[in-house]
Order: C-alpha cells, then structure tokens, then sequence
C-alpha cells in the first residue's frame, strides 16, 4: 500500500482524503487544529450553535459523488434540507431581491427593477448552462491544467462564450438596473474573487444554484464536515490533530516524508491542503524551489479576508433569511478599496447567516444564531486589527441595529465572538490572513492557477482553494478530483 500523507484537513484535504483512501492508498492527515475542516470550523456558546465559514452548499452532485466513492450516500450521511428563497439581497435604498430557482419570481422581481432585464433572465440563464456546461458536463473544472497546451486548447472556447469578460460585464450584458448587475456578478465574491475582474466562468454558479439549489445540512456545514471524516476514518483514513507540520523533506529532488515537532512521517507522496504560500514558503527549503522562490510567490495576487462576528441573539428577526446579503451605496469603490487600496473604508456590505431561521435548535428557544460576514482587505493593508476589532464591531452592530432596523439587537446579544484577519492568519497559517487564498482573477485562472501537482518537487501534490479549479465547496470538492487524477496517474 503506498503511503499518502496529506497536510490540512481543510474541505479539499478531506475530500481528497476520502477518494485515495478508497482507492487504496494508506491515507494520513496531518492537521494542525484540534478538529477537522478548516475554515470549515464549529463554535458552540450558551446553547448557540454556530458554523464559522462556509455556510451555503451547492452543487450537491459532486458531493454525492464523494460520498460514492467511499461506498456512501450522501442524502443517507447527512440530513439535508434544500432553501428556498436562497437568500435575500437587500439593496441600499431598502428595496430587496429574493433570490430564488423559481424563474417567473426572478422576472416579477427584477420586472420592478427594470423591466428589460427581466426578459433578458433567461437569456443569461442560458449563457450561464453553456459555460457550466464546459466546466462541469466536459470536465474542464477537473482536468489538470499541467501545459500551455491545455490553456491553448481551453482559451477559444472560453472566448466564445465570453467568459474571459468580467463576471460584472458579462452581467452587464444582460441587464441595465444596478441592482440586477449586481445579483448577477456579485458570485466570485463567495470565492474571494472581484467581480470586476474575476473572469465570467464563474457565471456558472448562478446556474448550479438554479438547477442544483442551495441546501442546508441539519445541525449546520459542520455535520457535513462531520460526515465526511467519519467517512474518511471508516474508509481505514488515518487523522493526526493538533498535528502542525513544519518541515516537507525532500531527499534527492523528491519528497520523502513530513515532520511533526521533531517527529518523521514518511510517505511515498505529500499533498498540501494547507494556504498555497505558506506550503512553499514556510515548509520547503529554498534550495528545492527552482519555480516557487520566495520573490515568486510574492506576485501571487491574494485575495480579501473577512471579519467576522458570531452572535447568539435573544430575539427573533423574521426580516433575516437563512442567508440575507445587506449592501452598501457603493460597489464598485467599495470592491476597489477592498481589493486594490487595501483600506477600511466607513461603508460595507456584509453577509448575514442566521441558521436558527431555518433549524431553530441552532439557538435557545426564540433566539437566533447568527454571524455577520464582513469582506475586508487582507493584512498586506497593515490594519491594526487587535487595536480596532471591538470599536469595528460596534460599528457593524450600530449599522443593524439603527440604519438597518434590527431593533433592540445590542441589548439582545448574549454571545459574541470576533474573528479577523488576524485569526486566519494564526489559526489557519492563511498568508496576509486571506480568507480565500489565491486570488481568481484571469492571470491566475486554470494553467495560471498553482498546479495541483508541484512543478518543483515531482511527488508533491496540492489540492484546496488555491489550486484549480478553486475556492468554495464545489470549488474545492472538484481540486480534490483534479488532484486524485494526477496522482492516480504518478502512482498507479
Ligand atoms: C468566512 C467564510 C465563509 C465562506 N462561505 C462559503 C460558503 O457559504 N459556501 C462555499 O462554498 N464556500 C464558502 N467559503 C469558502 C470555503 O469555505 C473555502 O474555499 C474552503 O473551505 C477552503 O477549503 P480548503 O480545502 O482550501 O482548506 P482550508 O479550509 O484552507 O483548510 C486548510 C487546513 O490546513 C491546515 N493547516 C495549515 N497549515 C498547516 C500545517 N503546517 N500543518 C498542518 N495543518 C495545516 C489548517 O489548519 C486548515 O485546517 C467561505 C470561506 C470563508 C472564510
């Protein structure tokens, strides 16, 4: 049996986990927290139950077919329950979009927008099935972008499907109101992404929503987490927590192990699921890294972070969805000073989970469980986050509490946790506290994106949010089938 040792039990890490134990190979995960998952991670206060990053699933087909190949379901692991509306956008001047699969609720929205855009729906609709079709249907999203070639053969196609365009000037395309633009480009933001420069490919997910649906696991995305290790540790998977690796060791031009503290683990390959930087930077000498040297990975472009606040509310507030997106005046500034400024401006836009609207056992009875996802500039910005954290809270509290109208909300909060850039950087090892990793912009897309196999150290592989095809569930789910591929490829 050859041994595998993968560095991060992150979604991609779990996953990947998961298919090459099934497989046969003696899978070790070697993860530095206490649990499992990542960004993936639980928080339990008071009776409040809280999920501290991803919140919304989609694409569970891929999902299943994780679960498949560990000789399991899915919909028999996990009890899921499918959303509907998906979420709520809130627009500045109050008015609000419930986004929905149902495409006659879209047009009757979107109607009271502009009634134009409302008849180009589903003209954008099936501009989105033609790239989903190409990422997920011909596989794009899951074939190893190793060559130029594979570039090559990939550009013309994605050219003529316009999805080199920004996913806010493909929108644009479509529909005139501002507010119709953002609903349809804001998505790369669930991935880190800008929409004004992450290329239109990720078009796609506004299809996978509307065909696939956005769900829910009972219990919050970590029963999902749960579920998957368990899947993983049945399989015969092997988890070492708090199990920091520090050293990938590298004998002869190939890597023959990991260290633990002063312990060796050896493998006869490594894959890391950790932050794409950190992996090289931090756990690789550089005398190993002819491509990644310590200036190279400097360009990287990284993503944005997000602050974050947990709180268990003693009030309900039906004006929350599952998933409601409250937004400021300002889009395209905002995502410019979040982006490229790297400033904390006076606005933001925020994302708001409140689980208990839909399992209310997340939450004491008539209370809410709620987080407020902020997006914010990583820590290249050189934000001072300890010294401001309890006054930006405030801040973000106020806005809901007095502009927004969750009234009586300070008074009701019984927990809160803070998570910022800083946290990321410490809990996760996430390079300039990035929530999201590589940025996906087009420079940094498929063959541009790191490679899920090393091209410094030939049995060194990675999987997860920085490679391809990228960040988010589905994103991460399909790195981790790119990934098995290659290695299947190397080692079989
Ligand atoms: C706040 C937030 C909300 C999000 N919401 C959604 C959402 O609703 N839906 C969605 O689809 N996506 C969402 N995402 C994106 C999604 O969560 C991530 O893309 C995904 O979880 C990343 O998984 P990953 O495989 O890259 O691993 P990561 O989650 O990055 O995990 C990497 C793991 O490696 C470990 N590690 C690091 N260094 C070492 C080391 N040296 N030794 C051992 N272990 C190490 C870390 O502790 C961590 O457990 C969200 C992300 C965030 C941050």
């Amino acid at each position: 049996m050859k041994k595998i040792a993968i560095i991060g039990s992150g979604i991609g890490g779990l996953a990947l986990g998961i298919r090459l134990q099934s497989r046969g190979f003696q899978v070790t995960l070697y993860e530095k927290n206490e649990k499992i998952g990542g960004h993936a991670y639980p928080l339990k206060k008071n009776g409040y139950t809280f999920d501290m990053g991803p919140s919304l699933i989609t694409a569970t087909e891929i999902l299943e077919r994780l679960f498949q190949c560990a000789g399991r379901r899915l919909f028999d692991d996990v009890k899921m329950i499918k959303l509907n509306p998906f979420y709520r956008i809130y627009f500045h001047d109050k008015s609000f979009l419930d986004y929905t699969d149902d495409s006659d609720k879209m047009m009757e929205q979107m109607a009271a927008f502009n009634r134009k855009d409302a008849k180009n729906y589903l003209k954008f609709i099936e501009a989105s099935k033609k790239i989903h079709d190409v990422v997920i249907e011909q596989r794009e999203g899951t074939r190893p972008f190793l060559t130029p070639w594979s570039m090559l053969r990939f550009a013309p196609r994605a050219v003529s499907m316009r999805a080199m365009l920004s996913t806010y000037r493909f929108a644009c395309m479509y529909f005139r109101d501002p507010r119709n633009r953002f609903t349809f480009s804001f998505h790369p933001l669930f991935i880190g992404g800008n929409p004004f420069r992450a290329p239109a490919i990720y078009e796609m997910i506004p299809y996978l929503e509307k065909t696939g649906g956005v769900w829910y696991s009972k219990g919050g995305m970590y029963s999902l987490i749960r579920a998957m290790g368990n899947a993983f540790q049945k399989a015969g998977g092997k988890l070492m927590l708090d199990a920091e690796v520090n050293k990938i060791i590298i004998q002869d031009k190939k890597a023959t192990g990991i260290r633990t503290g002063s312990e060796v683990h050896e493998a006869d390959a490594i894959v890391s699921n950790a932050d794409f930087i950190h992996s090289y930077r931090d756990l690789i000498e550089p005398s190993h890294r002819k491509k990644w040297t310590d200036r190279r990975l400097e360009r990287i472009k990284y993503s944005m972070s997000a602050f974050l606040i947990y709180m268990g509310v003693r009030k309900k507030y039906p004006q929350l969805l599952h998933h409601t997106l409250i937004l400021s005046h300002r889009y395209k500034p905002l995502i410019r000073d979040i982006f490229d400024c790297h400033v904390l401006p006076d606005d933001f836009s925020m994302y708001l989970h409140v689980p208990s609207r839909t399992e209310p056992a997340m939450a004491p009875e008539n209370c809410e469980s709620m987080y407020v996802l902020v997006p914010v500039t990583n820590l290249q910005a050189g934000v001072d986050w300890e010294h401001i954290k309890q006054k930006y809270a405030k801040k973000i509290l106020d806005f809901l509490e007095h502009s927004f109208g969750l009234q009586g909300l300070q008074n009701a909060v019984e927990v809160l946790e803070i998570f910022t850039p800083l946290d990321f950087q410490s809990k996760q090892n996430a390079v300039y506290g990035s929530a999201w990793g590589v940025e996906p912009r087009l420079s940094q897309t498929a063959y541009f994106r790191p490679h899920n196999r090393s091209e410094d150290i030939p049995n060194l592989y990675l999987v997860g949010a920085s490679t391809h095809p990228g960040a988010g569930l589905p994103g991460c789910l399909l790195t981790a089938e790119t990934t098995e591929s290659i290695i299947i490829k190397d080692l079989v």
